[in-house]
């Protein structure tokens, strides 16, 4: 027997999530048809609307309601300072530590000659771009994750923003090797920012 239709199609549909095969798309499928009606119109509402109303910051690549982003918008932010993150989701856990009141910038990616990922394929121009044109920018420090994609995307960078003068440095590795930001709590991030090195 085949499942009806709507059926079939809520379950693919939960399979182009990551890491949710078979089993588990058909287990959200049959929870979400027990839900309440009005909790599934809100579940689909929310889909579209993450999609629809959120965009890239044409400055930092952070995801945003309005071009530019809250914190690229914010002079009370320090304008000498900017972490190169991975992903839209690092800023979030930055963020939360409460600690760091610098600027942002996103990658979304790193450079990974096995997936063919190159400098053009991440958002590298933009930051060598905002370097050029902020001149109060003092300190780069890259926050990708310290796995081996992580640390030559690290590498990179340095070698192409030292030559302008720019101080670059690294986070400390308080953070555990091949860990992600977006696991790390706010104290270990603390410590990792405190300690960072030039390199
Ligand atoms: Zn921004």
């Amino acid at each position: 027997m085949q499942y009806p239709e709507p059926i079939a199609k809520l379950i693919e549909s939960y399979m182009k999530l990551p890491g949710i095969g078979g089993k588990t798309a058909t287990r959200l499928a049959f929870f979400t048809i027990d839900m309440d009606e009005d909790d599934v119109t809100d579940f689909a509402k929310s889909l579209i609307s993450a999609k629809r109303d959120l965009h890239y910051c044409s400055i930092c690549g952070n995801i945003t309601e309005e071009d530019p982003c809250q914190i690229c918008s914010d002079p009370s932010r320090d304008q000498t300072k900017v972490i190169v993150v991975e992903e839209p989701k690092d800023v979030m856990s930055l963020e939360k530590m409460k600690e760091y009141h610098g600027l942002y910038h996103v990658l979304h990616g790193v450079l990974s000659p096995i997936e063919g990922k190159g400098p053009e394929d991440i958002n590298i121009t933009s930051l060598l771009t905002r370097l050029q044109t902020h001149p109060d920018m003092q300190e780069v420090i890259i926050a990708t994750n310290a796995t081996p994609e992580g640390e030559a995307t690290s590498m990179y960078l340095s070698r192409l923003i030292k030559p302008a003068g720019i101080k670059v440095t690294r986070l400390a590795h308080g953070l555990a090797v091949g860990s992600d930001i977006e696991y790390a709590d706010e104290m270990t991030l603390f410590k990792a920012i405190e300690g960072r090195t030039e390199i």
